[in-house]
């Protein structure tokens, strides 16, 4: 029997949509030191530092990779993790979340391991990794997520 990333690739390959990930890359900005997120506060008091633009990181590299995987309008299986998983811990899901299940990489049919805050792009529509859960822990043979919708 072929493994199980070799089983779900031959589908993402074949039946999943294109989409477009964009993930950011770069140094820890100082604004976020002993807090873990953006501080406007922080600049305003050091306005000669390196803007991170909200983002929380300065120097930043943005890398885009054409992807392959299966999308769902929550609406779909909203009710079903709005069931099963605690508000705390994946957030509100909203009608305009969609539920993802992947991820290969478009062109080597390569795993994709899916970044927490990764921007993605599906169609004219662009969402943000909200929640991502392993398909099997260990030898991971896919992931779920929610993505949240931004425009
Ligand atoms: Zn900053």
């Amino acid at each position: 029997m072929p493994s199980f990333w070799t089983q779900a690739a031959s589908v993402f390959a074949r039946y999943g949509t294109t989409a477009s990930m964009e993930v950011v890359t770069g140094t820890a900005c100082p604004c976020i030191a002993g807090r873990g997120a953006y501080s406007p506060e922080w600049h305003r008091l050091n306005p000669a530092a390196a803007s991170c633009a909200g983002t929380g990181l300065i120097s930043r590299t943005t890398t885009t990779t054409s992807i392959k995987a299966m999308f769902y309008e929550s609406g779909i299986a909203g009710d079903e993790i709005r069931r099963n998983f605690s508000q705390e811990i994946i957030g509100q899901v909203k009608d305009t979340d969609v539920f993802m299940i992947g991820t290969a990489n478009a062109s080597t049919g390569a795993q994709v391991t899916l970044s927490a805050d990764a921007n993605i792009t599906i169609g004219s529509n662009k969402y943000k990794v909200w929640h991502i859960s392993n398909l099997m822990t260990g030898d991971v043979s896919a992931q779920w997520a929610i993505l949240r919708r931004l425009t």
